[in-house]
């Protein structure tokens, strides 16, 4: 597969060139040049397949041609140590649980493939290969638990020093080794321009070899299709009519979304999406009314989603070739304030039984509100609610065993830079 720039400023990447850069020189998203078909028999005994076995054929259908079968194979077995249930919470609703994964986030199964495949060109190579990530809350962690004690390669990790749980902290500034946790004063999106000016400064690129492990990264977002395969594989073991199956999304950077629209490319019948916003709701307004206007965050009680301006944005764009009216007929965009998303907490556990953490919350609640008769709706549960803990205690009166400290790296240990972008060069170029 080659892959092209969404810039178009500069030539198409072989898979390893956009895995082991990020991104495209010319400031622009990797997207694969064309997107195969899985073929419709692929879909008839889809029912039976382990959630490795539907990635090996999604995996080897768009890289097959840069990995051979027997690596992929390996590498796709070796991401899903977990399953992906899909729940029924209620008539026709299901939450397809993302958040098995060893730090309980779906953000696991991107940063694990990614990582293997990483981990597979950079074992061909001598240099090290350092890895940029910026963190709203899971990435951080997911990344830095898929590429812990990978050889050859280094991992950065940026995140504003104040809106992370204890817990998503120390996921990530706990490892030690190859893992350096870097905090920022200001918010997520101070850390994503820090990571992309990185990205841009050619002086710096000359000196390491620098990629990115958030989204914007090809390699983190391909993964992300597989489970939307195996959530209607499920389905269909329930005799469930699988063209009428609506998707809601909750949606930060977009990468979640982007993966359903490029798994709907590749042959899957999603008839609809939802995107599903928190107070950030750049992305819902645009659906609304054709502008995308990205502005600062503020943070919410779903902070995975806590993003004023939407890396993947560019991708969708480009998939639909700019055509707004085509974008916002398949998808429809919803946005929650954290009032309304607590109640959507409370009441689906009272009501239901069940358990959501507020970005899985913002999701059902946007499904719900937008579901129309004869269909069939998932929305993706995208972190375990004990993530969640105090904000779930304070709205549920569930509480989750209190998380212990042991082990956390001091965090005086751990740089703490100014969001301009001198500091952060300081670090990258003493440590390598
Ligand atoms: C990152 C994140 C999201 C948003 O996903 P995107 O792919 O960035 O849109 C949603 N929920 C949780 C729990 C997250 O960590």
């Amino acid at each position: 597969m080659r892959f092209y720039s969404t810039n178009r400023q500069c030539p198409d990447a072989s898979l390893e060139e956009a895995v082991m850069t990020g991104l495209a020189p010319d400031g622009g998203l990797y997207m694969p040049l064309h997107i195969p078909e899985i073929p419709r028999a692929f879909f008839n005994n889809i029912g039976e397949m382990t959630i490795a076995n539907i990635a090996y054929v999604v995996a080897n259908t768009i890289l097959g041609d840069d990995i051979d079968s027997a690596q992929l194979n390996s590498i796709v077995n070796d991401t899903f140590s977990f399953d992906i249930p899909l729940r029924k919470i209620e008539n026709n609703i299901y939450a397809l649980e993302l958040f098995h994964g060893p730090t309980l986030a779906f953000k696991d199964v991107g940063a694990r493939f990614l990582a293997r495949i990483i981990s597979h060109y950079a074992s061909k190579i001598t240099e090290d290969v350092n890895v940029l990530v910026a963190t709203s809350g899971d990435s951080g962690g997911a990344v830095a638990n898929g590429f812990h004690n990978v050889s050859g390669v280094k991992v950065f990790v940026l995140y504003p020093e104040n809106s992370l749980t204890e817990m998503q902290k120390q996921q990530f500034t706990s490892l030690g080794g190859n893992i350096y946790p870097i905090a920022v004063k200001g918010t997520f999106d101070n850390c994503q321009f820090l990571v992309k000016t990185a990205f841009n400064d050619t002086e710096l690129r000359k000196s390491m070899l620098l990629t990115s492990a958030n989204s914007i990264n090809i390699c983190r977002l391909l993964p992300q299709m597989f489970y939307y395969f195996y959530g209607f594989a499920q389905l269909s073991e329930l005799n469930v009519d699988l063209e009428n199956v609506v998707v809601s999304v909750p949606c930060g950077n977009l990468g979640n979304l982007t993966a359903g629209l490029l798994a709907k490319k590749m042959g899957l019948p999603v008839k609809r999406f939802i995107a599903a916003n928190n107070k950030n709701n750049v992305f819902a307004n645009y659906l609304v009314n054709g502008k995308f206007v990205p502005r600062r965050s503020t943070r919410t009680i779903a902070p995975g989603m806590d993003v004023g301006n939407p890396s993947n944005f560019s991708r969708i764009l480009d998939m639909f070739d700019n055509d707004y009216n085509a974008i916002s007929e398949l998808i429809k965009g919803y946005s929650y304030k954290d009032e309304e998303i607590k109640e959507t907490l409370i009441d689906t556990y009272s009501i239901n039984s069940y358990l959501l953490d507020p970005h899985g919350a913002t999701a059902f609640r946007a499904l719900k509100d937008d579901m129309k008769d004869g269909e069939v709706g998932i929305f993706l549960e995208t972190a375990h609610p004990s993530k969640m803990a105090r904000i779930m205690k304070d709205a549920t009166g569930v509480e989750f065993k209190t998380f212990n400290n042991t082990g956390t790296k001091h965090s005086s240990s751990i740089p703490r830079i100014s969001s301009s972008y001198d500091s952060l060069k300081k670090i990258l170029l003493s440590t390598t």
